[in-house]
């Protein structure tokens, strides 16, 4: 409870947040065409590593903020940390943003921490014996530690309208006290639309800015396809204490034993083995970054390693591992573990697949 309260303080200090104010008029150009009342998450993801050099990330931050992405356990990819720097002060070091009516300084140095903020959340990155809000050897890392705890508070509410991705910028943009106030993603209304429109801003600038994860890859090719031929069971976010997160975290198809399932897009199988909770599992990482999870499976048609197109089988719907009947549980994750997932619907749609 401590900590909790701790974040949602902290977080509170950014309800007027400068950047979400200097952020507005761009951001309402951005998402103008996009009004589908916050969180839709229908932005590609990418967790890759970043892309560096003139008009993205900055050679000089790019390890800083990979390895702050990297810190944190809770599946935060490096893409998000490096949007937010470049909405917040386009990677400058020295940047400070000041009332426009008193000329009081509100928010200093490269990750733009409020004073009260940095003093209370603050940390000293680079071991050097001081916590320097305009050193992004220490800003940075700071930066990545708020996101961090705010991400474990967001998976916490599984019933908001979000990723838990979307509702940790939120949270960081407006306060946590307004998320759970509008429980997800304040919408248009809120605040000008500030927070909202920062949230969209970020996850589409944060595929912007992460490479494309193909490098000495063969060439892969093919559709994207929904996973299995069979009706849609429990969605995404589902509530309920047979999930260890306390919630669904992907969706499940309702397919018979034996079924074939299928790469819903081409990729590399990271993964094909047992595991207790999910059964055979298949997991594949997509060129963009993002990987799919498929689980229950009675059968593996492939192995880690693999190269996979979109639309091949890779394994027969099964009831194996934590179940009460068979079916395909289907993840969309930012990253390769449990806990980065993202909704999976937005995502195959962005891909193309009728579902
Ligand atoms: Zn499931």
């Amino acid at each position: 409870m401590e900590a909790k309260r701790g974040i949602a303080l902290l977080a509170a200090a950014f309800i007027v947040s400068p950047l979400a104010l200097g952020l507005g008029i761009i951001l309402l150009i951005a998402a103008s065409d996009d009004d589908d009342g916050g969180g839709g998450g229908d932005f590609e993801l990418s967790a890759g590593t970043l892309r560096v050099g003139p008009g993205y990330v900055p050679a000089k931050y790019a390890a800083l903020i990979e390895k702050a992405a990297a810190a944190c356990d809770q599946g935060l990819p490096a893409g998000i940390l490096a949007a937010q720097i470049q909405a917040e002060s386009n990677f400058n070091p020295k940047a400070q943003s000041k009332d426009p009516k008193t000329g009081r300084p509100i928010a200093d140095g490269i990750a733009q921490f409020i004073p009260g903020t940095w003093a209370s959340s603050g940390i000293d990155g680079n071991g050097d014996g001081k916590k320097d809000v305009w050193d992004p050897e220490d800003a940075i890392p700071s930066q990545g530690k708020m996101m961090c705890e705010l991400l474990k508070t967001a998976k916490k509410h599984p019933e908001y309208n979000g990723s838990p991705i979307e509702l940790a910028l939120a949270g960081y943009n407006a306060g946590w006290g307004r998320v759970q106030e509008y429980k997800g993603v304040p919408p248009v209304s809120f605040a000008a639309g500030q927070t909202y429109n920062y949230v969209k801003f970020i996850m589409a600038a944060q595929a912007k800015l992460t490479a494309p994860d193909t490098a000495g890859e063969p060439e892969m090719s093919g559709e994207w396809t929904k996973p299995v031929n069979a009706s849609l069971g429990t969605p995404y976010h589902q509530s309920g204490g047979m999930w260890s997160s306390g919630y669904h975290t992907g969706i499940d198809f309702a397919a018979g034993i034996g079924t074939p399932i299928r790469a819903a897009g081409p990729g590399k199988v990271v993964s094909a083995s047992r595991v207790a909770a999910y059964g055979r599992q298949v997991i594949i990482r997509h060129a963009d970054g993002i990987y799919t999870q498929y689980a229950h499976m009675s059968e593996l048609k492939v192995s880690t390693g693999d190269t996979v197109k979109g639309g091949q089988t890779i394994g027969l719907s099964g009831a194996d591992g934590n179940v009460s009947g068979p079916h395909l549980h289907f993840e969309v994750r930012t990253g390769p573990d449990y806990g980065t997932d993202i909704s999976p619907l937005p995502y195959l749609r962005k891909k193309g697949v009728n579902i």
